[in-house]
């Protein structure tokens, strides 16, 4: 019998990652990255439960090669796979203030996608380009394609989290607002810490922290996302790999006017320069930080600032919880693997009745237990993000939808 399987297709600013999994049994039987996108090197590693594949493809390869490629190797190499897939689940990095759910993907969609690529132009335009290679390497299923967005968490937002305090008709007729980012994440963590604390989620306050490459921190009472720390774009907020997160607008003034700096070239420092790699002066990778902290003064100091960003946003979220926070929660590359992070921001918040456990902390991993609190804590968990599961069980609900 034919399994029903999910392409997952996540197409991001300088990699393309994508599963083929059963969103029932949660099972990935094919899944990939194709690293270096655009530059020297561009590398494709192809991973099935017992074998690892890698090749070198051309240098500088682009999206449309690189899926070309994959998608003729899934149809040549795992047909048995390729052949039951029957739907294909995109991660969306912007669908703006206009899309609170998941939807298939009809010409209108295209359009909205197409529409809000200004806030996000290193993503929607790989979306898009995602979403028309794969109509054409899976004809039989240009219906069965579903947008999941990473700013539909985000779309309760009230006005007083979402609106800069600019004048008025930027948001009007500009739409310039706080979309959020990660929503994805946010969402699937709200959903398996609910399971886990077995409560319902609409009644679960908690304040989730996806530490990664890029990263945000999301406040959720009642289940929905009422703020969080990526801004109209994912610059803003807390420290990243390479973008600097918060800072005092004044600074692109000064740069512009006294130093002379252009434009794109602000751009480029914040974006691809700052963060944890504008500070040590070494490394984009937290690992290197946290490796170096003892013997390196900047690499220790990348690793404060970042951890003294994440605590902050508890702080200040900590308020939007009316009275009663069920958790704290680390996901994300940092999140699930960081100890010294994660005991650096919760060794802050003791004001808050956050109180870390030390040996639970350091072994988490190993024990699969997701708490890391003392006991007389509020609860503190860290869970491994499964964003493509996610995804992929949001396309079964729309396709299945669809058939009835
Ligand atoms: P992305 O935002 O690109 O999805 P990830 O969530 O995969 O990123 O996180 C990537 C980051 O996680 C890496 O840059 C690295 O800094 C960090 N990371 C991964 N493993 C560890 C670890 N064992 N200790 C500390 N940081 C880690």
């Amino acid at each position: 019998m034919l399994k029903k399987l999910i392409l997952v297709l996540n197409c991001g600013s300088s990699s393309l990652k994508f599963s083929i999994l059963n969103s029932f049994s949660k099972k990935t039987y094919v899944s990939g990255i194709v690293e270096r996108l655009f530059l020297k090197n561009t590398v494709v590693y192809i991973y099935t439960h017992h074998k690892k594949y890698k090749k070198k493809l051309s240098d500088y390869t682009n999206y449309v090669d690189a899926l070309n490629f994959i998608f003729k190797k899934i149809k040549d190499k795992y047909y048995s796979y390729y052949n039951q897939i029957d739907g294909i689940g995109h991660r969306i990095v912007h669908g703006g203030n206009k899309l609170n759910q998941s939807v298939l993907i009809t010409h209108k969609i295209l359009k909205i996608i197409k529409k809000f690529s200004i806030f996000a132009p290193l993503h929607n335009p790989a979306n898009l380009i995602g979403i028309k290679i794969s109509r054409k390497f899976f004809p039989h299923l240009v219906k069965k394609n579903v947008a999941v967005f990473d700013t539909s968490f985000h779309y309760s937002l009230p006005k007083t989290s979402f609106l800069y305090a600019i004048p008025y008709k930027f948001y009007k007729k500009n739409k310039i607002r706080r979309y959020g980012a990660h929503g994805i994440s946010h969402n699937y963590i709200l959903n398996k810490t609910a399971k886990i604390l077995n409560k319902s989620k609409n009644l679960l306050n908690i304040i989730s922290c996806h530490l990664g490459n890029g990263s945000s921190v999301t406040a959720i009472r009642s289940g929905k996302s009422v703020d969080t720390s990526m801004g109209l774009t994912p610059l803003e907020g807390l420290v990243m790999g390479t973008r600097s997160g918060d800072l005092d607008p004044a600074i692109i003034f000064f740069m512009y006017k006294k130093l002379g700096l252009s434009i794109n070239s602000i751009e480029k420092i914040l974006t691809y320069k700052s963060g944890l790699l504008g500070i040590n002066q070494r490394s984009s990778d937290c690992r290197y930080s946290e490796k170096n902290y003892k013997n390196d003064k900047n690499a220790k100091l990348a690793i404060e600032i970042f951890s003294h960003r994440v605590a902050k946003y508890i702080g200040a979220y900590s308020s939007l919880m009316q009275g009663r926070l069920d958790a704290v929660t680390f996901t994300g590359g940092i999140g699930e693997n960081s100890i010294l992070i994660r005991n650096k921001v919760i060794s802050k918040l003791g004001l808050l009745g956050l109180y870390i456990d030390k040996n639970a902390n350091d072994n988490v991993k190993l024990n699969k237990n997701y708490f890391i609190n003392k006991k007389n804590s509020i609860k503190i968990l860290v869970i491994p993000t499964q964003e493509e599961l996610f995804i992929a069980q949001e396309t079964r609900k729309l396709i299945d939808r669809k058939n009835v």
